[in-house]
C-alpha cells in the first residue's frame, strides 16, 4: 500500500481516525488496524474492507479545508409528483430554504443504474456507457449486470468522470454510502470513503455515517458526499405509485431526512453544507394485455436485451441489411405505437445512439407497453420504469439548498444530465466536459461571496 492509497472500514468509523490521528498520520493508524484486521480474517459478514487509489489522500488540499459541503441524496424511484401528494415536512423544508425543480427528466432508459450514473457524471447514456442496468458490450462481447460484482467494481466500465472523482483529482476527499459506480475504479480513482453496495445496511446507520463524516476535523472531512435509499423503488414496484404501501415509503424516507437534518443543525459547519435530493426515476403501471412478447428464434445471430419498457437487441456483423430485416421482423410483432428503430434513427431526444452499447436496433413501447422475451413467462400486470423518458410518470425529483441556493426558489422540470455541473459549482471544482448545463439554474443560484 502507497502512501496516497487510502482505506475504508465500515464498521470503525473512519473519523474515529480521523479524530484522533488527523491527516496522513490518522490513515497509517488505519491502515496498520485494518492490517490486523485482515489478518484476523476482517469483520466478517458486514461491511467489507477496501482500499481504493485516492488522489487526495484522503486530506484535503488547503483550499478545501475551509470551503463548502455538499451532499447528494438519491431516493430511488421517487416520482416528481410524490411530493405535492404527501405531507412531508423534512422536504418540505429543504424545498423552502432552497430550490425546488417542477420535475427531474431522466435519461432513456429509466434505469437506476443509467440514471443514477448520469447523476454521478453528467453524461447522457450514450456517453456514460451505462446503457440499462443490464447490457452488452459487443467490443467486449461481454455483458454487463448489476449482480456481476467483478464488472461492476471494474472502473473500465465506466465512462465519463464521476463528480466524487472530479472531487478526489482536485485534493477534495470524498466518500460515499452507496451509489452506481462509486464501487469501481473509475479512471483509477474511487472515493477516499465507500462501500459496497448492501441494502441490508439500515437506513438510520447510512444516516448516522454521513453525520460522522460530517463532524470529521477540517483537513480530513469529506466536502463530496452520497447517500442512498431504495425504500421507495421498492414500494413502488411491489404496490404501485397510488398504494398505501408506497405513501408508507415516501414518509419513511422523509423520516430518514429529518434524523441527517437534525444532526446536521448541531454541527458548527451547518450553514456550509449544500444539501441534494434526487431521484433517478419515476413509476408506471402495466396491464397484462399490453405485453407483447418479441420472438427472436429465427435469429441466431442477435443478443436481445429485452427489458420490459425497453428493448435493445445486437446483431453479429455489420451488414446493414440484416439489421434491417431483424428490425422488421421484431416491427411486424409490436402494434403501431411501439417504436422499432436502427440505432442511428433513435429520436435524438433520447440521446441513445452513439454507443457500441445502445442495441443495433431499439425498441420503444409508450409507457404501460412492455416487450419481453418469447417463452417467458408474462406478469399479470406490474409496475416498473425504464420506459421513454418523454412520459412524465418516469420523472423524478430535485430540491436543493445550501450557501448560494436562493431560497424559495423554483425552476421548471431540469435535465438529469444538469446536476453534475451544479455540483462542481457549488463546491468550487472545475467540471468535465458533459451533457449537461448550469444555465438551468441560473435564477437559483446566488454569486460566490469572495
Ligand atoms: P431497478 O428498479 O431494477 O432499476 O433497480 C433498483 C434496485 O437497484 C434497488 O432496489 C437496489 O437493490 C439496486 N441497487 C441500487 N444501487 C445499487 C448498487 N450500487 N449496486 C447494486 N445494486 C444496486
Ligand atoms: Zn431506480
Ligand atoms: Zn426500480
Amino acid at each position: 500500500m502507497t502512501s496516497t492509497d487510502s482505506v475504508r472500514l465500515a464498521n470503525i468509523t473512519p473519523n474515529v481516525f480521523g479524530q484522533r490521528f488527523p491527516g496522513r498520520l490518522g490513515h497509517l493508524a488505519a491502515t496498520l488496524i485494518l492490517g490486523w484486521l485482515a489478518a484476523c480474517g476482517g469483520p466478517g459478514s458486514g461491511p467489507v474492507i477496501e482500499t481504493a487509489q485516492n488522489p487526495s489522500g484522503s486530506v484535503n488540499a488547503t483550499q478545501w479545508q475551509q470551503g463548502d459541503h455538499l451532499v447528494l441524496i438519491s431516493f430511488d424511484g421517487f416520482r416528481w409528483d410524490y411530493l405535492d401528494r404527501f405531507d412531508l415536512p423534512n422536504f418540505a423544508r429543504i424545498e423552502a430554504e432552497g430550490v425546488r425543480a417542477e420535475g427531474m427528466i431522466p435519461p432513456f432508459p429509466s434505469k437506476t443504474f443509467t440514471g443514477h450514473y448520469t447523476i454521478a457524471t453528467g453524461l447522457w447514456a450514450e456517453h456514460h456507457g451505462l446503457t440499462g442496468n443490464e447490457f452488452y458490450d459487443p467490443e467486449r462481447g461481454e455483458t454487463y449486470s448489476p449482480g456481476d460484482r467483478s464488472k461492476v467494481e471494474d472502473g473500465s466500465w465506466y465512462y465519463g468522470e464521476p463528480i466524487w472523482v472530479t472531487a478526489e483529482r482536485q485534493g477534495m476527499v470524498s466518500a460515499a454510502f452507496f451509489f452506481v459506480g462509486s464501487e469501481a475504479d473509475v479512471q483509477g480513482v474511487r472515493p477516499s470513503y465507500w462501500y459496497r453496495y448492501d441494502g441490508l445496511i439500515s437506513p438510520e446507520r447510512r444516516v448516522d455515517q454521513v453525520l460522522q463524516w460530517l463532524a470529521m476535523p477540517d483537513a480530513s472531512r469529506p466536502r463530496m458526499i452520497t447517500l442512498y435509499f431504495s425504500d421507495v423503488d421498492s414500494a413502488g414496484h411491489l404496490h404501485g405509485p397510488d398504494s398505501p404501501e408506497l405513501e408508507r415509503a415516501v414518509r419513511q424516507v422523509d423520516n430518514y431526512l429529518g434524523r441527517l437534518l437534525r444532526g446536521m443543525d448541531a454541527l458548527p459547519h451547518a450553514n456550509s453544507v449544500n444539501i441534494l435530493l434526487t431521484s433517478d426515476h419515476g413509476m408506471a403501471a402495466y396491464t397484462a394485455d399490453n405485453i407483447y412478447p418479441i420472438d427472436l428464434a429465427d435469429f441466431d445471430d442477435v443478443q436481445a436485451i429485452l427489458n420490459g419498457p425497453y428493448g435493445s437487441v445486437w446483431v453479429n456483423g455489420a451488414d446493414p441489411r440484416r439489421h434491417r430485416q431483424i428490425r422488421d421482423a421484431i416491427d411486424d410483432q409490436c402494434p403501431p405505437e411501439v417504436g422499432v428503430y436502427l440505432r442511428d434513427d433513435v429520436p435524438s431526444r433520447l440521446h441513445f445512439s452513439n454507443s457500441r452499447r445502445v442495441g443495433d436496433i431499439v425498441i420503444v413501447p409508450p409507457v404501460g407497453q412492455m416487450v419481453i422475451p418469447a417463452g417467458q413467462l408474462a406478469a399479470a400486470g406490474g409496475y416498473t420504469h425504464g420506459w421513454d423518458p418523454g412520459h412524465p410518470e418516469m420523472h423524478g425529483i430535485f430540491v436543493a439548498r445550501g450557501p448560494r441556493i436562493r431560497p424559495g426558489s423554483r425552476t421548471g422540470r431540469i435535465d438529469q444530465v444538469d446536476i453534475y455541473p451544479l455540483m462542481a459549482e457549488l463546491l468550487g471544482l472545475v467540471p468535465a466536459a458533459v451533457d449537461g448545463d448550469i444555465s438551468t439554474f441560473e435564477h437559483a443560484l446566488m454569486p460566490r461571496k469572495l
